[in-house]
């Protein structure tokens, strides 16, 4: 039971998405363009069972048969495509599930809608078989394909596609999605609406996850200790930290935004600007120590970290070079 007004921020796309459907005039194929958590599924959803609700307005009725089964992911036109492989998508794939399936008129509705999530890893050779189908689509057929990145389409496909691209949202609409919908103390918000960089997904990841309280606790004994520590005390950072593999990602996002404070801080001596605003004492004192470059190089560090654990690179070892990176430079 959803509709375009759960979708929060995003205005421009959703009037978009709305007048088309209304206007009759939907395009083929769509690339909706937005980090994790952005809402990308949330918004195709609701624009396909839109688009096949009974009532054919500019909201699904949510009550036709079409809404309902669409509500329970039974719509037989509305298709998510999927892949074998957890790294790419391949020509296969959009062969079987897509291409020739395509040519299959609908089952009972006005469209036929294939969903590409992680379009992202669609292969060269996947997106030329599916660039013939944007091409010359049956009447009733409509591709949209989520991606968390649209550079790596082939030009191709991006000349053909209605490209949406979901900025972050302010952290106003972030904060007031978090008032109506989940319970937590006025910091938490506050923090979680920073942290989430204009993405709902996140936000709510960090008020629900209890993981990450804790973990903001490890990378806070970092930022705060790491000049005075022994390696002994790294390794038993190294321990704790591993205890989180599976949200490494949150790890050096948090480190990550903790030194774009320092930086933030140190250039314009605005706390208001700073995320870590319980902790603008410690932010101030290391701003005043650490110089423009220093702080680059941290930033760097992390950056790498993310590529290295990408390769497969032995997790501890680069965990603990990143802190002895930052152990250098404050
Ligand atoms: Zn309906």
């Amino acid at each position: 039971m959803s509709g375009f007004s759960d979708i929060y921020g995003y205005e421009t796309i959703k009037e978009h998405l709305q007048n088309a459907v209304v206007m009759d005039k939907v395009s083929h194929a769509y690339i909706i363009s937005g980090g994790l958590g952005s809402g990308k599924k949330m918004i195709a959803s609701i624009f396909a069972k839109t688009l096949q609700c009974e009532e054919g307005k500019s909201n699904p009725c949510n009550h036709c048969h079409s809404c309902v089964q669409a509500d329970t992911l039974n719509q037989p036109d509305i298709i998510w495509v999927k892949h074998e492989k957890p790294t790419s998508i391949g020509v296969d794939d959009i062969r079987d599930q897509l291409v020739a399936d395509m040519q299959i008129k609908p089952y009972s509705s006005k469209y036929k809608i294939y969903i590409v999530d992680e379009a992202e890893k669609l292969t060269v050779q996947a997106q030329n078989a599916l660039l013939k189908t944007i091409e010359e689509p049956p009447a009733y057929g409509i591709v949209i394909l989520l991606t968390k990145n649209a550079d790596i389409f082939l030009q191709t496909i991006l000349s053909r596609c209605v490209v949406l691209d979901l900025k972050p949202i302010s952290d106003d609409i972030v904060e007031k999605y978090i008032s109506d919908h989940l319970e937590c103390g006025e910091y938490e918000k506050k923090f979680a609406s920073k942290f989430a960089r204009g993405c709902i997904g996140r936000a709510i990841s960090i008020l629900e996850s209890p993981d990450f309280s804790q973990l903001r606790s490890v990378v806070l004994d970092v930022v705060k200790n790491a000049k005075k520590m022994t390696s002994v005390e790294i390794m038993d950072s190294v321990k704790k930290t591993s205890e989180y593999k599976l949200v490494i990602d949150d790890y050096l996002d948090l480190l990550n935004v903790w030194y774009r404070d320092v930086l933030i801080f140190k250039s314009t001596k605005d706390s208001n600007l700073v995320i870590f605003k319980d902790e603008i004492s410690t932010i101030k004192a290391q701003a005043e120590v650490i110089s423009y470059e220093g702080i680059q190089d941290i930033l760097e560090s992390i950056d790498k970290v993310k590529i290295r654990l990408m390769a497969n690179v032995n997790f501890d070892l680069t965990i603990e070079l990143l802190i002895m990176a930052i152990k250098e430079h404050i």
